[in-house]
């Protein structure tokens, strides 16, 4: 089955077309400055990427635009649209109506709608692009892979916030996690790893990027993560600041004399590594700060480390155990100093970092040594092939419902 994998954003568009039986990315690429002007990136498998600008008023053009450069007789890795089975679209929140992928009909979506005020910055341009897609490929059936789907395991105690209780029955109020197709996807190989079933084994999963999130899981179900009613809660990110004391935010809008708006886009967009080290919110250009001397850009790299390890330490106890921790995204698959100066902390317990294996960047791998009591990897996140197996799973289904109701003459 072709599938073609979206990505929308306010104003950009990411898409990769993928071959389900051989798990090959056809081609791939991204639209940006939607409603702007328009740019789109195109890269077919093996070849250039080609770059140029065409109008792209709103993602309706930009879904145009798209399918048109995929079917190009010159460039083109499909001879039709109707090469396309399936579309999968990343979407950010499904709240607790979404504990796992959906087809997108019209009511899934007014549901989703519904969940808008969860992600004001997120679900709303998902939703143009979904319609954009569907009105295009009216025929073609789309699923929905959430963001928060993978965590909806988690018990109430590990999500309930120790606020008024009428604010989360009221309000929806609770922690729900994100980056969960990423630590589905990545438990899952970590298990297959290890040549067990994720029902065999307690994982620790640090999805270490610009955004950063950690997540404990217990036979295959997430018992425990990171990030909240938001992506801010948690770790340390680029320029998040994680987990603060919420009175901070009344003291910084009372001393810098701002909005609660204001405040909240320091502690989101200002705040982080960026925040402690005024230099960067890149891990490249911390490393490099730091190695000339710049004593804040070090303590920017100690204070995310340190947040690493108190999370990890403290998912062990939730777990009462692990058997691996598994790193990935742009700091965990490529930052051996991270995961070095994290690992050590869990020397205690058993750990042994094989400094060869750790030395790689990039690609998957057993960075502990095989005798290490618990087995540390790196595993390269794939959302994009995640979403594209959850989308074929859930349109199989649909086609064999489908076939059964027919012979029932339903
Ligand atoms: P992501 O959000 O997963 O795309 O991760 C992006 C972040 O990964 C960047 O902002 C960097 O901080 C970090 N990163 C990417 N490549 C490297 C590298 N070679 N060494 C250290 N950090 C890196």
């Amino acid at each position: 089955m072709k599938v073609l994998v979206i990505n929308c954003g306010s104003s950009s568009l990411k898409y990769q077309v993928i071959d389900s039986e051989t798990e090959h990315v056809l081609a791939k690429g991204l639209c940006e400055r939607i409603g702007i002007d328009g740019v789109l990136t195109y890269q077919p498998a093996g070849q250039d990427k080609i770059r140029y600008e065409a109008a792209m008023p709103a993602h309706r053009q930009a879904v145009e635009l798209v399918l048109k450069q995929l079917t190009d007789p010159e460039n083109g890795v499909l001879s039709s649209i109707d090469e396309i089975q399936a579309v999968g679209h990343r979407m950010v929140h499904g709240g607790e109506k979404f504990a796992c992928s959906t087809l997108l009909d019209e009511e899934v979506l007014n549901t989703v709608e519904e969940l808008n005020d969860l992600a004001p910055l997120h679900n709303p341009p998902t939703l143009v692009g979904v319609r954009a897609c569907k009105e295009i490929l009216p025929d073609t059936p789309m699923v929905g892979v959430f963001d928060t789907a993978f965590h909806q395991t988690m018990p109430a105690s590990a999500f309930i916030y120790a606020l008024p209780y009428e604010y989360y029955t009221k309000y929806a109020m609770r922690r729900y996690g994100f980056h969960g197709t990423s630590h589905k996807f990545v438990s899952q190989r970590t298990a297959q790893l290890m040549g067990k079933k994720p029902e065999d084994v307690k994982i620790i999963v640090c999805h270490l990027g610009n955004g950063a999130s950690i997540s404990a899981v217990d036979q295959g179900k997430c018992v425990e993560t990171s990030m909240g009613l938001t992506p801010l809660e948690g770790l340390i990110m680029g320029t998040r600041s994680g987990d603060i004391d919420p009175t901070c935010i009344e003291y910084i809008a009372h001393k810098e004399g701002i909005s609660m708006e204001d405040t909240m886009e320091i502690i989101n967009k200002k705040s982080g590594v960026l925040g402690i080290s005024g230099v960067s919110s890149d891990f490249r250009d911390l490393d490099n700060a730091a190695a000339e001397g710049n004593k804040r850009a070090q303590l920017a790299l100690d204070a995310f480390c340190h947040h690493v390890v108190k999370y990890i330490g403290s998912y062990i106890a939730v777990m009462n155990g692990v058997d691996a921790i598994a790193f990935t995204a742009g700091i965990g698959e490529n930052a051996p100093n991270v995961r070095a100066q994290v690992m050590k902390q869990f020397k205690y317990m058993g750990v042994e970092i094989d400094p060869v294996n750790d030395s790689i960047h990039g690609d998957e791998c057993m960075i502990s040594t095989k005798d290490s009591k618990v087995k540390v990897f790196v595993v390269p996140t794939n959302e994009e092939l995640a979403i594209c197996r959850d989308t074929v799973e859930i349109v199989t289904e649909q086609i064999v419902k489908d076939a059964i109701d027919t012979v029932m003459g339903k």
